[in-house]
């Protein structure tokens, strides 16, 4: 069966369900959207997307940026940054301060948020904050082919309002003496991060170079090298989901990485990367009927990391 018909199915057999799961409320932007968006995209390297639903609509990636956060401040830190944050799942939410305590302001993985302030200290390094912003445009730009990506300033400030959490968890970071920058610089990043604005065609076609060896095999460009790849990867699969990994791991069978906005990006390591988006979310922040379309579209594909070729 060809890989549109499968997408155009499992999003007619799925798309009663829309609007199950709870949207985030933690800042009025994420609140407001329809709880009915629904889409699927698939990136394959041929340059093709096979697509259903609400595909071309902006939405706030939210989390899922912690991974072209980490490909990149990797790109910056060298393997020094492992130095900063751990690589094993955490068992605990998103937003979790008390393992940091315990293991002295190293956080356990790249996409818990305190790990993730760490990754964007690091890919902010000591250049500052606007030309860090500027890289991180620019990069997303260029991996996502469209030169109109950007963040979104309302969820952004709106972020930064409601950041109790993120700046205690910053702050204790600091404490233990682990950011190079200054919290709020740090913050102020992180924040604008988290409210990247993009459409599952978007996110997908960008998160080729993940399934593909750190390149990008339309375009040609490189994100990150190989083995960088296939590591982010790993991590993705261990960690992209908070304390619902092992769930989402048993369920779909491929890395990912969720967002509090509803949106998953998956790899399938030389095949494709998908894009869903379902804002409505379950208790550790992963999209109900985006997990459900993954693991349906893994069914009818066979696809899997524990597969043969
Ligand atoms: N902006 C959210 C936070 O930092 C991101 C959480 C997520 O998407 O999982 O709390």
């Amino acid at each position: 069966m060809d890989l549109q018909t499968i997408v155009t199915e499992t999003w007619n057999a799925l798309a009663d369900d829309r609007g199950s799961g709870n949207p985030a409320r933690y800042i009025p932007a994420l609140a407001a959207v329809d709880p009915r968006k629904f889409g699927i995209a698939i990136a394959t390297p041929d340059g093709r997307v096979a697509a259903a639903g609400d595909v071309d609509e902006a939405f706030s990636i939210q989390s899922i940026s912690k991974v072209f956060a980490l490909a990149l401040a990797l790109e910056r830190e060298g393997s020094a940054l492992w130095d900063a944050v751990g690589r094993e799942p955490s068992g605990d939410a998103f937003n979790s301060i008390v393992q940091l305590e315990k293991e002295k302001g190293i956080p356990r993985n790249p996409f818990i948020n305190s790990g993730a302030i760490v990754t964007t200290d690091r890919f902010i390094g000591n250049r500052g904050v606007d030309a860090a912003v500027r890289d991180l445009l620019d990069r997303l730009r260029r991996m996502g082919r469209n030169p109109a990506i950007t963040f979104d300033e309302d969820v952004a400030r709106s972020e930064s309002e409601a950041g109790e959490r993120n700046r205690a968890l910053a702050w204790f970071l600091a404490d233990f003496g682990r950011l190079l920058n200054p919290v709020e610089e740090v913050l102020s990043v992180y924040f604008r991060q988290c409210a990247l604005s993009m459409s599952c065609r978007q996110l997908a076609e960008s998160a080729l170079f993940l399934a593909f060896d750190g390149s990008d095999p339309v375009t040609g460009q490189r994100m990150c090298s190989a083995s960088r790849a296939r590591r982010i990867n790993a991590l993705m699969l261990l960690c992209g989901h908070y304390d619902n990994s092992g769930q989402f791991a048993f369920e779909v069978g491929f890395p990912g990485k969720s967002g509090v906005g509803g949106g998953i990006l998956a790899s399938v390591p030389g095949r494709a990367a998908i894009a869903v988006w379902s804002p409505g979310l379950n208790r550790a922040g992963t999209s109900l009927l985006g997990a459900r379309a993954l693991a349906e579209i893994a069914q009818r594909t066979g696809w899997s990391v524990f597969s043969g070729p």
